[in-house]
Parts: C-alpha cells; sequence; structure tokens
C-alpha cells in the first residue's frame, strides 16, 4: 500500500522509511506546510489537521506527524512549538540554546521527545499513534547526527541521540515506538485497508 507522508523534513522521511518497511512511503507530491495550518493545540490536533487536510487532495493514505520535545522543568514546553522555540525562523542551532537559556541551573532536566502520527484516507481521520521516548537535558551540545534537539538529548545510556547511528536511533526513538504502532495496526487490518 502506498502511503504519502506529509512533511518537509527529509530527516523525518529517512527514518520513517528506515522502520516503516512493509508499506511504501512516498512525499506528499508537491508537499508545502502551508498546506495546513497547525492550528491545534496537542500534538495530536495539529497531526490530525495535517493529515485530514491532505487526505482530501488524494487517494491515497496521508500520514502527517507532529514531534517535539517536551521538559518538565518547562511546563512540558516546547512542545508544540518545538520548532520555533527561539523564534519563527529558528535554526536547530537556535533552538537548542534557547532551551538551554531557559531551564534554571538547578531545575530537573528530566525531559521525552513525543511522536503522534495521524492516518487519514479522503479526509477522514483512521486513526492516531503516540510514541515516546525518555531521556534529560544535557548542559551542552554533543554528537553530529540526527537533527533538531537530538544533541542536547541525553538517553539513560549517557549518549546523546546525536551521538547515535541512524539504526541506534531507530530502535529507541520516539518516532519509531509511534511507527510500531502504526506497523501494527496496519498489519492486523491489512484485508480493511488494502484499497
Ligand atoms: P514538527 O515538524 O512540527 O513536528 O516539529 C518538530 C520539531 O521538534 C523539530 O523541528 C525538532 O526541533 C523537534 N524534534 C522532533 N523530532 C525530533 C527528533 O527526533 N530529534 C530532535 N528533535 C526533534
Amino acid at each position: 500500500m502506498l502511503i504519502y507522508l506529509a512533511t518537509a523534513n527529509n530527516h523525518k522521511l529517512e527514518e520513517i522509511k528506515g522502520i516503516l518497511t512493509g508499506a511504501e512511503i512516498a512525499l506528499f507530491p508537491c508537499y508545502d506546510p502551508s498546506m495546513a495550518v497547525e492550528s491545534g493545540s496537542t500534538f495530536e490536533e495539529n497531526a490530525t489537521i495535517k493529515a485530514i487536510a491532505l487526505s482530501k487532495l488524494t487517494d491515497s493514505y496521508v500520514l502527517a506527524d507532529d514531534s517535539g520535545l517536551s521538559a518538565d522543568a518547562l511546563g512540558g514546553a516546547p512542545g508544540i512549538y518545538s520548532h520555533r522555540y527561539a523564534h519563527i525562523n529558528a535554526t536547530d542551532k537556535e533552538n537548542n540554546e534557547y532551551l538551554l537559556s531557559q531551564i534554571p541551573g538547578n531545575a530537573p532536566r528530566t525531559a521525552r521527545f513525543i511522536c503522534v502520527l495521524a492516518l487519514a484516507k479522503k479526509g477522514l481521520l483512521i486513526k492516531t499513534f503516540r510514541g515516546e521516548c525518555e531521556g534529560t537535558i544535557a548542559f551542552e551540545e554533543r554528537g553530529e547526527n540526527g537533527f533538531g534537539y537530538d544533541p542536547l538529548f541525553v538517553l539513560p545510556d549517557g549518549r546523546s541521540m546525536a551521538e547515535l547511528t541512524p539504526e541506534e536511533k531507530n530502535r529507541i526513538s520516539h518516532r519509531s515506538a509511534a511507527l510500531a504502532l502504526l506497523s501494527d495496526y496496519l498489519r492486523k487490518n491489512r484485508d480493511t485497508n488494502s484499497g
């Protein structure tokens, strides 16, 4: 089955292709973030808004994701504002520096990455899938791999997410946890979803 991915982020496409091997995944043709305004207040709402809007434009399945970082010391921020935490056009570097500036020195550093995937077809939401990955926020960036907040996100084994190989990240990430749930759902509903 063909699933169009509603994203402009090539890192996400590669990660999702690496994990969801049972389906044909392609970027939504001519996808532009302005095709759906993420006006929701939760990851679930934003992923659903995107999936429904884009699925009205094709007969194929559409998968949309909304993801981000939730830091306990910041009451869950940056959350759904992760990609524009420092400012609207912020680079990853600016967001990471801003994140470090916002966490008081003695505050707990616990945090989690969250990914919600929404699967839709012909304007109807089929289901959402949520994955999480627990860690802590480092005091400085480490590692060259991945993207976004990966260099600041420390896993229980002491490595930052940016120090993992792509294969290692795919085994433990919030995105892979959400994709595992999606994969399971697609397997169990293969007959219903074969169109
Ligand atoms: P989205 O494209 O609206 O889902 O924005 C997600 C933002 O959250 C990204 O721009 C990153 O800043 C952050 N983010 C999401 N997933 C990851 C990840 O796997 N690693 C690092 N940062 C992530």
